[in-house]
């Protein structure tokens, strides 16, 4: 059977099975799209069934999550850790806590840890999980008692050398706190069993910053393969949570303007760009009061806050989505082409829909994906991992340099993977490829398992 037929067959079959898992399907229908020419050289991963194989989570743990609001009213929320592939180690990745988590979006989340975690280098096998508990709006003492009741459950399934969440959406700092404690209390166990704890007690320096610190250290790579930097470029950022401050940080660091960017009540147009002072306002109003960017527009002049409206109509030389998925549409991409825009570099999980990647790449300009431009931060998690069962700490200045050498490492990776298999310059294909292959042949070595 010719690898067209195939694939074809295959992709169908992975809709029957599961009709209604969309976004997991869209996560699948591009890593597969790009993997032919990989298929065709080693027909081997047809033979073993490889992506039959790769696109089945080794296990889903699906449970109920009752807690206790402060006027003690009773709620039921769902759990859920979706363990991909232990492949190349410890099943790894966040928990997202959101009320549009569902067994779909964890799916496709975890997909894309697999290859994502692959692309490190790192020994990490792929993972995520969540519930569909939504953190805004609850107190402190609320989300501590849905963390502990969540992990009254999971507890029971994952561990230091098994499975290794950490955060995600809605799921800081805070929340790993309270879950790290509990696991602790139920095991009688203090491992490293969590990542982006605080410094204080087993995190790593840097792993807060490491996501959007990686991506603007990717698309300075990505620029640099033109001659170019980002001193002087104007940047968007869209999602102004964890990557997306973080990222402006960077960028901001390494020459460029941040001009937009934008949280759930709408956006900012700042033309004269994020400053020092801007910055250290945001990081205030975002982690500390969890405020709305509408405070923003009042505190700086020349600011503009856009209510309900995002930032892809700004124009900008590097955009940054670093919100959730799907969040760049085919007319959003369209714009920012129109107004110059020359690199897209993802910093959230699969923001960009399929039509707006086929048209930054019919445009030809520098676009990579989410699973390797927002590596940095599972990296850092890696990091973690290490320091912790090292019991040491590294420097800020350390986990710097390994971050940098990882980024730089992801961009080389993607770049000849994507050469080698004749796509020469497709970071999307590259990362696939690169990750696919490595995850692939160590299930080979490790048989039908
Ligand atoms: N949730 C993050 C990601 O999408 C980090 C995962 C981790 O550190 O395990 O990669």
């Amino acid at each position: 059977m010719d690898t067209n037929t195939y694939t074809e067959q295959f992709l169908a079959a992975l809709t029957k099975r599961d009709p209604a898992q969309k976004v997991f399907h869209q996560a699948v229908f591009e890593v597969v799209s790009t993997l032919k020419p990989v298929l065709e050289q080693k027909p081997l991963y047809i033979k073993e069934r490889i992506l039959e194989r790769i696109v089945e989570p080794e296990r889903t743990i699906i449970f109920r999550v009752p807690w206790q609001d402060d006027k003690g009213e009773i709620h039921v929320n769902r759990g859920f850790r979706v363990q991909y592939n232990s492949a190349l180690g410890p099943y790894k990745g966040g928990m997202r806590f959101h009320e549009t988590v569902t067994q779909d979006v964890l799916k496709f989340l975890g997909f894309e840890q697999v290859f994502k975690n692959s692309l490190t280098t790192l020994p990490l096998g792929g993972g995520k999980g969540g519930s569909d508990f939504d953190t805004r709006g609850k107190s402190d003492s609320e989300v501590m008692r849905f963390c502990h009741s969540f992990i009254n459950e999971l507890y029971h399934h994952i561990g230091y050398h098994t499975d290794i969440p950490a955060g995600d959406l809605g799921c800081g700092a805070r929340e790993i706190g309270y879950m790290f404690g509990q696991y602790k209390k139920l095991t009688n166990d203090f491992t490293g069993a969590f990542t982006g704890k605080k410094p204080n007690w087993g995190g790593s320096l840097l792993r807060p910053e490491a996501t959007g610190y990686g991506v603007a250290y990717f698309a300075q790579n990505m620029l640099a393969t033109k001659g170019d930097s980002l001193q002087h470029k104007t940047c968007i950022v869209s999602g102004t949570g964890n990557v997306g401050i973080y990222a402006i940080e960077k960028l901001t660091q390494l020459g460029g303007k941040v001009v937009g960017f934008m949280d759930y009540d709408g956006s900012i147009y700042d033309e004269n760009g994020v400053d020092a002072e801007k910055l250290a306002f945001l990081k205030d109003l975002v982690f500390v009061r969890r405020g709305s960017l509408k405070e923003y527009d009042k505190k700086f002049k020349g600011a503009h806050f856009r209510p309900g409206k995002k930032t892809w109509d700004i124009p900008c030389d590097v955009a940054c989505p670093t919100a959730c998925e799907n969040e760049l549409h085919t007319e959003d991409a369209k714009l920012l082409l129109k107004n110059g825009c020359k690199c897209v570099c993802e910093g959230s999980n699969m923001p960009c829909t399929p039509g707006a990647i086929e048209a930054f790449q019919e445009a030809g300009i520098l676009y990579s994906p989410g699973k390797a431009s927002n590596a940095g931060g599972v990296a850092v998690s890696g990091l973690e991992m290490t320091q912790n069962s090292m019991r040491v700490y590294w420097t800020r200045e350390e986990v710097d340099q390994y971050l940098q050498r990882i980024m730089n490492n992801i961009h080389h990776s993607c770049l000849s993977a994507a050469e080698e298999y004749g796509m020469k310059g497709n970071y999307m294909a590259g990362a696939n490829i690169a990750g696919f292959i490595k995850v692939a042949d160590a299930m080979i070595d490790q048989g039908l398992v």
